[in-house]
């Protein structure tokens, strides 16, 4: 069987042998893109080569790269723990074509890889292609030999890429693996595709033109290659496992929590378990990648994350601050492909004891009110947006934690009202400041400072067009 670690060299040692240079993993943080949140796919740092700002002494790379969807556009996190397939943090596997090889290479190259190294039995697969790419449909059907219903049509976003408003864009082609009836979930393109039986593991995007002008699109002289190949998911894969959090990795640090709880993982508080493994590897690669908790843009989401594990250590029973003692755990999986783990373990832990040993002291207080404010409420009913915003305000609770907490008893919280609580609030630090005799502009950006803390960032959010939020 395949462990993690061994599937991350296989790759990067295939595409080496196939002429490739293999690239290190850019930081969580993207540098020379203040636009982006989190790296959130292995070519973002590629970006500047790909238009041609950039020259490399390669024109092939392939990478495992660290990447993040927790705020922006790409936002998985209330997708976390209780999908089979969504991380906030994972590795992308990535090979890179910059005006070299296209289209037919890049199938060949994965075809190989997929049925060769890997050995996965074609009659599981089938691919997607954007609705009018005749040339990669008949190039399945060549290198592949998929019959015509294997290669299904989508005429969405999803199977559409595009950098920006302007930039590189092209078609996309989609690998995915049928794990059968056993599981719940319809075909690529069809009403009930968002199941885990048909489960999407490898995307191949084909950079064929530059938009120029909204409606205006020129074919790209030389057309390059992007694929990512979510690592966690092709592990689940190859060790026959239905779920992310079931493979090697994982099943080790889920092991972990639930000795330090002493609350078995396979019982009914399972999402609690998975939660806290996902967050504990998001934190610590946060961390060693210069994020520090704060109440404001990559800080403020690091510090939701702690917060929303906490409150599922808090679940499990654990009295004390749990999230630290499971830093060498993860290190001890993870150190020596990310050295900077490693280097960072004291201050990942120093860090996850400050910040729960500041919120515990809250989290409890506010979670009794939050029990005691929905008592009488039943599934589909709203909490109350006030008592949310007094939730955040004075006890310290991101609002997705509360919304996470009512979640499993079909409970919204009345974001609008929320909004109101929040707006009020800064209407009324404006009108504090402007008395304090500091100038009206820095009056009032230090209000919005305050108060917008929680707002993310959301300028840069074509970095994969998708159909889904
Ligand atoms: P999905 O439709 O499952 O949300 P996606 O279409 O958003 O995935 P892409 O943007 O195409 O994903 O990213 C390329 C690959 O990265 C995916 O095929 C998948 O293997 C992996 N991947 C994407 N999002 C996640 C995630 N949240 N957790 C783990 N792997 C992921
Ligand atoms: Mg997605
Ligand atoms: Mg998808
Ligand atoms: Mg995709």
């Amino acid at each position: 069987m395949s462990g993690v670690n061994q599937i991350r060299s296989t790759f990067l040692d295939y595409f080496s042998r196939n002429g490739h240079e293999k690239v290190a993993s850019s930081p969580l943080v993207p540098q020379n893109d203040p636009t982006l949140m989190f790296t959130n796919a292995g070519m973002v740092q590629f970006k500047n080569v790909f238009t041609g700002f950039e020259k490399r002494h390669y024109a092939r790379a392939a990478t495992a790269q660290k990447c993040m969807r927790a705020g922006g556009k790409h936002n998985d996190l209330d997708n976390v723990g209780y999908t089979a397939r969504h991380l906030t943090f994972f590795e992308m596997l990535g090979n890179f074509s910059f005006g070299d090889y296209f289209k037919e290479g890049a199938i060949e190259l994965a075809w190989n890889f997929v049925s060769r190294e890997l050995a996965l039995p074609r009659e599981k697969l089938l691919v997607t292609v954007y609705h009018d790419d005749d040339e990669a449909f008949s190039l399945w059907k060549k290198i592949a030999g998929f019959s015509d219903d294997r290669i299904i049509r989508i005429p969405t976003a999803d199977n559409f890429w595009s950098m920006g408003d302007v930039g590189p864009c092209g078609p996309c082609s989609e690998i995915f693996f049928d794990q059968g009836d056993s599981v719940a979930g319809g075909p690529p393109g069809s009403p009930d595709e968002d199941g885990d039986r048909f489960l999407e593991f490898w995307n191949l995007v084909f950079m064929q033109y530059e938009q120029i002008a909204p409606g205006e699109r020129a074919p790209l002289p030389r057309p390059s290659i992007d694929t990512g190949m979510g690592l966690e998911r092709i592990a689940a894969l190859l060790q026959g496992v239905q779920s992310v959090f079931e493979v090697d990795l994982f099943r080790r640090l889920i092991g972990a929590v639930a000795e330090a709880t002493s609350v078995d993982s396979a019982g009914p508080q399972a999402a609690s378990h998975r939660v806290i493994a996902d967050h504990l590897r998001a934190s610590a690669f946060l961390v060693a990648d210069g994020v520090t908790p704060s109440n404001e843009g990559r800080g403020y989401v690091l510090r939701r994350i702690m917060r929303r594990a906490m409150r599922h250590a808090q679940l499990l029973g654990a009295a004390e601050p749990l999230m630290h003692r499971l830093v060498g755990e993860l290190v001890s999986e993870m150190g020596l492909a990310y050295p900077e783990l490693t280097r960072a373990e004291s201050l990942i832990r120093d860090t996850l004891l400050t910040e729960e040993t500041r919120f515990r002291q809250t989290l409890v207080r506010g979670l009794s009110i939050l029990d005691e404010e929905s008592a009488s409420l039943t599934a589909g009913a709203s909490f109350s947006g006030e008592t949310a915003f007094k939730l955040y305000d004075t006890y310290g609770f991101p609002l997705d934690l509360t919304e996470d907490a009512l979640r499993p008893r079909g409970i919204v919280v009345d974001k609008a009202a929320f909004e109101t609580a929040m707006e009020r609030q800064r209407a009324e630090a404006r009108k504090a400041w402007a008395g304090s005799g500091e100038t009206a502009t820095e009056a009032v950006w230090f209000a919005l400072e305050e108060r917008l803390g929680a707002t993310e960032f959301l300028g840069y959010d074509r970095e994969k067009s998708e159909g889904q939020i």
